[in-house]
């Protein structure tokens, strides 16, 4: 509902110009969008074969923090459980929106990472779909740090109540992470300029992930948070949104084939 919300009072195009954005045949059948589809499922497939290949890796990664916490840390009189699914699923929803922006922050900052998170920004066009345009080995790096995030929140939790606590899920998602993606950020890869106005301050708008897809270099290093707007601001890597991204994608030429995207990041 909120999402609707968004599109209707936030959306700079206003209704009819902005659905006609969304669903703009030129944009779908463009190149770059194919290039998005493919790597998708080039993704998809490979954490397919290693979850199937290793599938006690979320249990064996927890124990293995847990085991290391209880090294580390005196044992406690466990806490009460209360209220500990709601304190756990904001936790594990706000660890895990650090942990993103960290990830983002030094695939920027290191050019041997950049040269992967460049497929992500050689987009010439962008649909929803763009979100999961990565080079596989961006999509490894995010893969494992999920589930180094999720396993050490996870480890945490069962030291402090001493038992497995869950998060409220929808699909086998944290709840807040599924409202704020259908709510809020669903549009980041779009080219439907939506901005938050004032609360751009706490949640970063889909036009400030756009400012970041933008073709000026300098707007790259700008807003690599996904939620919350504190750890950008924190970085001083923060910037409101102002007029509409007219242009995606980078200075250089990229090409859109998937094998020579593939090959690109060994090159020179
Ligand atoms: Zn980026
Ligand atoms: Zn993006």
């Amino acid at each position: 509902m909120s999402f609707i919300l968004a599109f209707l009072l936030k959306n700079k195009l206003g209704l009819k110009n902005g659905v006609n954005k969304l669903f703009s045949k030129d944009i779908w059948l463009h190149p770059s969008s194919r290039l998005d589809i493919k790597l998708l499922l080039f993704n998809g497939l490979l954490k397919i074969v290693i979850v199937s290949l290793w599938v006690n890796l979320i249990p064996e990664t927890t124990i293995l923090f847990l085991k290391g916490i209880r090294f580390i840390l005196p044992e406690i009189t466990p806490f009460k459980t209360g209220a500990a699914i709601y304190f756990y699923t904001i936790m594990s929803f706000t660890i895990d929106d650090a942990s993103r922006f960290l990830t983002h922050y030094f695939l920027h900052r290191f050019k041997f990472l950049w040269r992967f998170h460049r497929v992500h920004h050689s987009a010439l066009v962008m649909t929803p779909l763009t979100l999961h345009r990565s080079h596989p080995i961006e999509s490894l790096i995010m893969f494992f740090r999920n589930i180094v995030t999720h396993a050490a929140t996870t480890a945490l939790f069962i030291y402090c109540y001493r038992s497995h606590i869950s998060a409220f899920e929808i699909l086998g998602v944290n709840a807040l992470g599924m409202a704020f993606n259908f709510a809020l950020s669903n549009l980041r890869h779009s080219h439907v300029p939506i901005s938050f106005g004032k609360l751009e301050g706490f949640f970063l708008s889909p036009l400030q992930h756009q400012i970041h897809h933008s073709i000026l270099p300098r707007e790259h290093h700008k807003n690599f948070g996904i939620c919350f707007a504190f750890w950008d601001k924190l970085f001083k890597t923060w910037k409101p949104s102002e007029g509409e991204i007219l242009e995606f994608g980078l200075k250089e030429e990229s090409s859109m084939s998937f094998k020579k995207t593939l090959i690109s990041p060994f090159r020179n």
